[in-house]
């Protein structure tokens, strides 16, 4: 489900550091009505960077804009994860992952303040458990964490599930809503520990398996996707599996990468 003509205007009003490069925001914002009805637990916005020094027609509107500026004066655009919204209260949290000076989002969530204000256009969003699985897979670094937090508050107090985070060391774990039945793995890449690995090593529960995998995308996509399709076997029902950025390339040059890879997997 996918609204992207609707644009939330969203308000910093406090932050959590849930780990050294775990940054939550929690933002308000006047209407959002644009999150009613949307059930997908990996919901996510994208998230409108206005270039410094540009004089932007207001409102701000991207689909309006486009074709009537310079393309590189275009604002930024990036995708997150929108957790908890609450249009009642009309509050919602973001974690940021905070990965340095490079990039955008990560630079603005770092040094993010109370009343510090942003455009989201969304939501969007294509997964959410299936009460029907006998068990859940999830996998992920950082980025998706926020998605599978999501995803297993949304699972029965006693599911049963696999959960395996990809973070720097033991000091970067972070809490996770885990039902009874859920064994989690942290695998730590500071001593050389590999997301894809961690994922083949698991031994899985009898039954049907409803798998949500996202993160950096090569690890995903070429590393774990024929894993599961073609080892494992599973249908492309079972699988919610896609790369969330990319090392070495923005999200500009990230959805380039996305769109190569679909064209080749296309023309075999
Ligand atoms: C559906 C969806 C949901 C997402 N949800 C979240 C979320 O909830 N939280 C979140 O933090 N991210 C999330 N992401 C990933 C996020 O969109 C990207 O990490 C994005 O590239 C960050 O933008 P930036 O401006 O900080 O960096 P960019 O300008 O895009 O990139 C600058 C440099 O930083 C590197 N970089 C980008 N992201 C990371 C990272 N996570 N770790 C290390 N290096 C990185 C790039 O490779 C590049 O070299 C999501 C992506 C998708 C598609």
């Amino acid at each position: 489900m996918q609204s992207w003509g609707v644009s939330t205007h969203l308000t910093v009003t406090s932050s959590e550091q849930l780990t050294p490069r775990l940054r939550r925001l929690w933002f308000h914002s006047d209407d959002l009505s644009a999150f009613e009805g949307n059930e997908s637990t990996d919901r996510y916005v994208k998230l409108v960077f206005p270039k410094p020094g540009v004089d932007y027609p207001q409102p701000l509107d991207m689909k309006a804009l486009r074709g009537t500026i310079p393309p590189e004066d275009m604002p930024v655009v990036r995708t997150y994860t929108a957790l908890f919204p609450d249009v009642a209260a009309g509050t919602l949290a973001i974690d940021f992952v905070i990965h340095g000076d490079e990039g955008i989002a990560g630079p603005w969530a770092a040094a993010a303040q109370p009343g510090d204000t942003l455009l989201a256009n969304g939501p969007g969003g294509g997964y959410r458990p299936d009460p029907t699985a006998d068990w859940f897979l999830f996998a992920g670094d950082e980025s998706a964490a926020p998605a599978i937090t999501a995803a297993l508050a949304d699972l029965p107090a006693d599911a049963i599930a696999r959960v395996v985070v990809l973070v720097d060391n033991a000091e970067h774990e972070l809490p996770l809503p885990l039902p009874s039945g859920a064994e989690v793995t942290f695998v730590h890449r500071e001593t050389g520990g590999d997301l894809v690995e961690a994922v083949r090593a698991l031994e899985w529960p009898e039954g049907r398996v409803d798998v949500f995998i996202h993160g950096e995308g090569n690890a995903v996509m070429h590393g774990i996707r024929p894993y599961l399709l073609r080892e494992r076997a599973l249908t492309r029902e079972q699988v919610s599996i896609s790369g969330y950025w990319r090392l070495g390339r923005t999200e500009e040059g990230f959805r380039d990468w996305k769109a190569e890879l679909a064209a080749a997997e296309s023309a075999t």
